[in-house]
């Protein structure tokens, strides 16, 4: 084996749900080397991103947000297990992997929890939760994903929150593959925990992930935790009291990159905009593919504009690696479907992704030879 020699421009683009295709510009800002000790990362770039991301969450006082090491997953198993007491309880809303593990970290974690698991393909209601929590009242916090990236479903959740926040209870939110890409804000909400990671739709490269906490309740997680390292309240606290700093080895390089990626997140014009170009990517890949004879998971009004499932088609010749390789070999990265029942493939739209990106992939996917007769 040889290692490959630098490249500058990508191969093919990612339309996957991170990492995704990122811009020359955020991987290019990569190339220099951080002191972790200076002011000239931990406040001119730690500490400006944590304060930007706390502005992009929320127009409510009272935020405050934390930086982590790791994928997403790192994360959300970092808030789980740093706001849980061992007198609490949790409620788990799952409709696919991302619910399902949140339900695996408490079992893990031996946090009292509980997971109501709902159909992957519908969408779960407030009704639903309420009944739970009224006939359970030991549960004292509710955890429940955003955009289930397994199959594209945007949850409902403002109405789930309004039953939560009634009901006095904390409430975690995986936001992991919406925050950025689609307009939400958590103060409105109630939400006090929201959780999301750099290489998602603020489109930078992947090693960390980061909370935005209601602080007040954060401030209550002091001595909490169940692992050092994914301690979230002692991270915050270094960061606080230290500006910006980070309680062990720092993804700078990532970081610096992601600090590029929210300015141009702002040129962009903002997280509206940036959902407008995702919602005209997600629209033309749907009525493409429909056009082409391809048919969806989901019904169109369940649908978010982070990733489409489309049904696997029945062609004798289909196979899924054979397809994938092809549309690779054009360009294209695509992803495997992950529902537990059905046969499906994925197509994301986030990332530096483009309209006329999307029109290329169309006008490859109806040459190929893997599911019609006629191509
Ligand atoms: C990507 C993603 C995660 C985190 O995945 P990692 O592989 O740990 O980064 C969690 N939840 C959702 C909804 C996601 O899309």
């Amino acid at each position: 084996m040889e290692f490959m020699m630098e490249k500058t421009t990508n191969q093919y683009l990612l339309l996957t749900p991170g990492p995704l295709t990122t811009t020359a510009t955020v991987r290019a800002a990569m190339l220099q080397d951080w002191c972790t000790w200076d002011d000239d990362y931990n406040q001119d770039i730690v500490e400006v991103i944590r304060a930007e991301l706390v502005k992009l969450a929320t127009k409510h006082q009272g935020y405050t947000s934390v930086l982590m090491q790791g994928s997403g997953s790192a994360s959300v198993e970092a808030t789980i297990g740093s706001v849980m007491t061992d007198d609490d309880k949790l409620l788990v809303v799952s409709n696919g992997t991302y619910g399902e593990r949140m339900g695996e970290i408490a079992q893990y974690l031996k946090i009292d929890h509980h997971v109501i698991r709902l159909a992957e393909t519908e969408y779960p209601t407030a009704t639903q939760i309420a009944d739970i929590l009224d006939a359970d009242n030991t549960i004292t916090h509710v955890a429940m994903v955003h955009c289930e990236t397994t199959t594209g479903m945007l949850n409902p959740i403002a109405a789930i929150c309004d039953v939560v926040k009634t009901r006095n209870k904390i409430m975690i939110l995986d936001a992991m593959s919406s925050f950025g890409g689609i307009p939400l804000d958590i103060g409105e909400l109630g939400i006090d925990f929201m959780i999301s990671s750099a290489n998602k739709c603020i489109q930078g490269v992947p090693g960390f992930a980061f909370v935005i906490a209601k602080q007040s309740q954060l401030e209550l997680c002091e001595g909490r935790a169940r692992s050092l390292a994914l301690d979230l309240y002692a991270q915050w606290q270094c960061m606080q009291q230290h500006q910006g700093k980070w309680r062990f080895t720092s993804p700078t390089h990532t970081v610096r990159a992601f600090y590029q990626a929210i300015i141009e997140l702002k040129q962009e014009g903002g997280v509206n905009a940036r959902h407008q170009r995702y919602l005209t990517n997600q629209y033309l890949l749907v009525s493409g593919m429909q056009n082409l004879g391809f048919r969806c998971l989901l019904s169109e009004d369940l649908h978010s504009p982070i990733i489409t499932s489309f049904l696997s088609p029945t062609h004798p010749r289909y196979d899924f690696k054979l397809f994938y390789n092809e549309l690779k070999n054009k360009g294209f990265v695509i992803y495997p479907g992950k529902v537990s029942n059905a046969d499906c493939f994925r197509i994301g739209n986030i990332g530096d992704v483009y309209p006329d990106d999307i029109n290329r992939l169309i006008a490859v996917i109806k040459t190929s030879m893997y599911w019609r007769d006629e191509n």
